[in-house]
């Protein structure tokens, strides 16, 4: 089965994640975290990525569909993915149907997590993230420990106001299109109130899934 997460940043996309991947038994794939990675590896793809993401920009299509293409045709995605992040674009949504088409598979669910700007912004201006395995943290300073790989936690650069201004703005204008994309492609987009504890908000995404 292959999920797609929709949300504004800081719905809790991340945190969601890995609770269904647990849950599920299936991996969970962030384009945010493979970009990380990248950039922290200095490959191409990284050089190309950072400019963008410091800034709040999306990177362009054609680097998000480069990594769609790689780990949707990797054996570690053969029984499916949630995926995180990862359609936040028309073109993206539309990339991902042919490439997944390709080895007759398709997008099966879509979750959309929704969250107030005010909690948005509460979320994303106290967000420690682990610089190692890249889970995200509430209540937690940085400098601490990851309590999963042990690595330290650190603010993201993405995090600053004026970034964060700039995504809820990005997703408002790119991203929200693809809600109404899946809509008129006969893809039903199931909402979830991602407000409240993050173990009811698992449990309501559990339930929408019908598990
Ligand atoms: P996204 O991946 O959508 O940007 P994250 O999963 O990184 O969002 O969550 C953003 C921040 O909000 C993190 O610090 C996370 O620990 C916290 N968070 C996630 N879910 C909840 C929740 N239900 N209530 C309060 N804080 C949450
Ligand atoms: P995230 O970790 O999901 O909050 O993503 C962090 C940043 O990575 C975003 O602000 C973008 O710059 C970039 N990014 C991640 N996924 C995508 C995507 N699907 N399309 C474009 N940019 C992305």
């Amino acid at each position: 089965m292959i999920i797609v997460l929709l949300g504004p940043p800081g719905a809790g996309k991340g945190t969601q994640a890995d609770k269904l991947a647990q849950r599920l038994g299936m991996p969970k794939i962030a384009t945010g975290d493979v970009l990380r990675a990248a950039v922290r590896d200095g490959t191409k793809r990284g050089r190309e990525a950072k400019s963008y993401m410091d800034r709040g920009d999306l990177v362009p299509d054609s680097v998000i569909l480069g990594i769609l293409q790689d780990v949707m045709t990797s054996p570690a995605t053969k029984k499916g993915a949630i995926l995180d992040g990862a359609v936040r674009t028309v073109p993206q949504a539309e990339g991902l149907g042919v490439t997944l088409a390709e080895i007759g598979k398709k997008v099966d669910k879509v979750l959309l997590f929704e969250v107030d700007d005010d909690e948005l912004v509460k979320r994303l201006s106290t967000r420690t993230v682990c610089e190692g395995c890249q889970t995200p943290y509430m209540g937690r300073e940085p400098g601490t420990v990851c309590e999963k790989c042990g690595g330290r936690l650190v603010r993201r650069k993405d995090d600053e106001p004026e970034a964060i201004r700039n995504r809820l703005e990005v997703y408002r204008t790119q991203t929200e299109p693809v809600i109404d994309w899946y809509g008129k492609n006969k893809m039903k987009v199931l909402r979830i109130d991602a407000d409240g504890p993050v173990d009811e908000v698992t449990a309501r995404a559990l339930g929408a899934l019908g598990k």
